[in-house]
């Protein structure tokens, strides 16, 4: 059932002083870097006023712009000569940031997906295709890696391709996917069309989703169609990847790893730490990387640690599912919104298909919200009333979640633009 036991099911004291040794470590890492050199010694940080985890609390933050400001190697804490990979964010929210590791943080990482893995359940005897992004990209290579470590046949697929994505699982009897879900829900479609039912047509019993938000509804709406358990992966390049955050069977948060990171959750707006249980930003420091630590990094990811024990018994703490970015919430009309609200209602209305994006313009100085939403194959073409019916229905299930009236447009299946990595949800033509 575990691939650490020891670690997963540690008491918080032993946890605790895990944490406080590596901190250390890390500390003393970190100040041999360019910008945490610098920051230390302007802050005439000494290491002894750090003497409990809580005391992390007192560093200095780090952002994204700290990282572009010392690209690519002002955090470097090791000579460039001990460094074995390299990898980039996706460049979401502008110019890509680049992560460095050495072997051991390769080795730390790799253990960390393994562990996260083989808690969902994958054992070696699973045929596991990895539908991510290889290359810079941190989903493709982490997965790969770690799902080797646990000894399953890995078939490194990559992103994309559909219909040999479906070939492949039909021929290999693949067990696993990872994918990530607005491209599984689009493979779904897919598979109707080629009049596959994964089913009755594949061996599939497990996926990953992650690398985006989404919603308890869009994974119940994976699960029922593929027949399958789909667990959440959370992670960012900043902080390796996936494998930092992932769900147990239990399916109610995800436990993230406190002996290789330590985490916080700040309000976004004073950054002040915020106490157990309320949401705000997750700020994280690495414990295990030796090439690059990160210390109090702002994930700029909206979540908030779900108190109490978890019944699988693991002792680490776990987020709830990410609800979104800073950056992506949508000011309208001066309320704001994240375009999870719009996802988690459009999935519970039946004939919805599986796409849609948000637009957003400004209309005689005022805010407008244009939904366009894929309709199930079936619905288009159909009866005009039954359309007519269900744009009215779209219309007022979002209503009552944001309390703005969108515009609403059904478009045909597979009309809308996809990604084949994160997709896009919201194109905002406000800007002037
Ligand atoms: P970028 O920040 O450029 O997108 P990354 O590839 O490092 O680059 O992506 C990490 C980000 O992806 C996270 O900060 C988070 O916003 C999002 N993300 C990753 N996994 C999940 C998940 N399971 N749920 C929601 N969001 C996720
Ligand atoms: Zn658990």
């Amino acid at each position: 059932m575990y691939w650490e036991k020891e670690i997963e099911t540690m008491d918080r004291g032993g946890l605790e002083k895990v944490q406080m040794a590596r901190l250390r470590e890390t500390l003393a890492r970190a100040k041999k870097s360019v910008h945490y050199g610098k920051l230390f010694a302007e802050m005439g940080l000494d290491a002894g006023a750090i003497r409990t985890v809580a005391d992390v609390g007192k560093l200095p933050l780090t952002t994204k712009e700290d990282l572009r400001e010392n690209w690519p190697y002002g955090f470097l804490a090791c000579s460039r000569d001990d460094l074995i990979r390299m990898h980039s964010s996706s460049g979401t929210t502008g110019r890509a940031t680049v992560i460095f590791h050495t072997e051991s943080d390769v080795a730390a990482w790799t253990n960390l997906l393994a562990r996260s893995m083989y808690m969902a359940g994958m054992r070696r005897s699973d045929v596991f295709q990895n539908m991510m992004t290889y290359g810079l990209f941190t989903g493709g290579l982490g997965f790969h890696y770690g799902a080797e470590k646990i000894g399953a046949l890995v078939i490194p697929a990559g992103a994309g391709n559909s219909k040999r994505q479906i070939q492949l699982m039909r021929d290999f009897g693949t067990t696993a996917i990872h994918i990530i879900p607005s491209y599984a829900l689009h493979l779904a479609s897919v598979f109707t069309e080629s009049g596959y039912d994964p089913r009755r047509d594949t061996k599939l019993r497990m996926a990953f989703i992650g690398a985006e938000p989404h919603s308890e509804k869009m994974r119940r709406k994976i699960e029922e169609f593929y027949g399958f358990k789909a667990f959440n992966s959370y992670g960012l390049s900043e902080m390796n990847g996936p494998g930092m955050a992932f769900e147990c069977p239990e399916q109610h948060g995800l436990h993230i790893w406190e002996d290789n990171y330590i985490v916080e959750i700040i309000d976004p707006a004073t950054q002040k730490i915020l106490p157990e249980g309320e949401e705000g930003e997750l700020v994280a420091t690495t414990l295990m990387r030796e090439g690059m630590p990160i210390i109090r990094y702002r994930t700029k990811d909206l979540t908030r640690i779900i108190p109490g024990p978890c019944p699988c018994a693991r002792t680490h703490r776990r987020i709830e599912r990410i609800k979104g970015r800073t950056d992506d919430m949508m000011i309208i009309k001066g309320v704001n919104i994240f375009p999870i609200q719009i996802e988690k209602r459009l999935m519970e209305i039946p004939g919805v298909g599986t796409n849609f994006v948000i637009i957003l313009d400004r209309v005689d100085y005022g805010d407008q919200m244009t939904v366009k939403v894929e309709v199930q194959r079936g619905f288009f073409g159909g009866n005009l009333q039954q359309l007519e019916t269900l744009r009215r229905r779209i219309v007022e299930e979002i209503k009552t979640d944001i309390l703005i009236t969108p515009k609403v447009d059904l478009v045909e299946p597979d009309s809308l633009p996809k990604s084949e990595g994160k997709a896009v949800r919201v194109i905002d033509n406000r800007k002037d």
